[in-house]
């Protein structure tokens, strides 16, 4: 299942004049270029796009910025350019994201008025500390409250979390995750830190007080996290940052590749047939028909993984297995 491809129309709405200072945040510096578009201007990118979309199998979603915290009217004005979409079924739901810090009672009785169904949190760590040094400007206690209010009022709970912030480790890492699962949300986005031109975190990097995970460090920890999010009946709908020209024309380091989750997944399945493959030299592994080249890895790097400790590994599909299932079938 990839749960990567989440069926939405996607309204990017800038924070601008957004008065916190995290330290990977690059809006300060892009805001000039990207304009927030009006309620007129949404209405007209809804209309068009839902031109070409069939009903009711789509959500509409703001992101981009932290939606609770723009202007009230504005945020108000964005709502009801959506709401008769919702109203006619042709969407089947509104969906934000904010800060934990910009939800109260208040605005959530708001939001349900103009049928949000969904809100993600930006948790990015659940350690206080990580928090702090990266001038996020809220609290590991926060996350928990915002989420609890969120679930009690009967939306879904989607939660995003960062991994490699400055001053966390793996351990901190796989903690929030920990603390995240607690929380019980309905879907999870997983962010490897990318560090960014013109934010504080791109200094730290340049001055070498902040070292990011290694290539292998990110992907054999979000690899764990992947796992770890699905065994607890959570989605995780996004890994890795969207591709973007902006992130591939401001990077300065840290992890990003338009294949991660692939990468991730690939060594999910490395793993597996390493745990699961006899003695011997020649092997069939069988998965599901559209896990092949996933299995095979990233640029076929499991086979060679194998074929470096003189194994050979053929990958063949097989419709009656699904999801992360193998079949391991000797050759010789
Ligand atoms: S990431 Fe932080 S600085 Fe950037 S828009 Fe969100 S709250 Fe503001």
């Amino acid at each position: 299942m990839d749960t990567e491809r989440h069926n939405n129309i996607s309204i990017f709405i800038p924070h601008m004049g957004c008065p916190n200072t995290c330290s990977f945040c690059n809006q300060r510096a892009i805001s000039h270029t990207s304009a927030a578009p009006t309620a007129e201007q949404v209405n007209e990118m809804l209309k068009n796009a839902f031109e070409k979309i069939p009903d009711g199998i789509t959500e509409i979603a703001f992101f981009g910025g932290s939606f609770t915290a723009i202007d009230r009217d504005y945020m108000i004005s964005l709502l009801e350019a959506a709401g008769p979409y919702i109203q006619s079924g042709k969407a089947n739901g509104i969906r934000i994201s904010t800060r934990p810090d910009k939800i109260d009672g208040e605005i959530l009785d708001i939001l349900k008025k103009y049928q949000v169904t969904a809100i993600e949190l930006g948790a990015q760590s659940m350690d206080d500390e990580v928090l702090f040094a990266n001038e996020r400007g809220h609290s590991a206690q926060d996350v928990r409250d915002a989420s609890r209010l969120i679930r009690e009022n009967g939306f879904e709970l989607g939660l995003q979390m960062m991994t490699g912030l400055y001053r966390s480790t793996v351990e901190k890492d796989r903690h929030t995750a920990f603390e995240i699962i607690e929380l019980h949300p309905d879907t999870v986005r997983i962010y490897p830190t990318v560090i960014l031109k013109n934010t504080r975190l791109g200094e730290l990097f340049k001055s070498g007080e902040y070292i990011p995970y290694s290539f292998d460090e990110a992907a054999e920890l979000c690899a764990d996290l992947l796992e770890l999010f699905e065994k607890n009946n959570i989605r995780v709908i996004k890994l890795g940052l969207h591709a973007s020209e902006t992130v591939e024309s401001d990077i300065l380091g840290g992890f990003y590749h338009q294949a991660f989750r692939e990468i991730c997944e690939g060594i999910l399945f490395r793993r597996k047939i390493e745990m699961e493959i006899p003695e011997g030299k020649e092997f069939t592994v069988f998965v599901s028909p559209d896990s092949v080249s996933k299995a095979a890895g990233h640029k076929k790097c499991n086979k060679i993984y194998f074929a470096d400790k003189g194994i050979n590994i053929k990958i063949k599909p097989d419709k009656n297995i699904s999801g992360r299932n193998i079949i391991i079938q000797k050759d010789e």
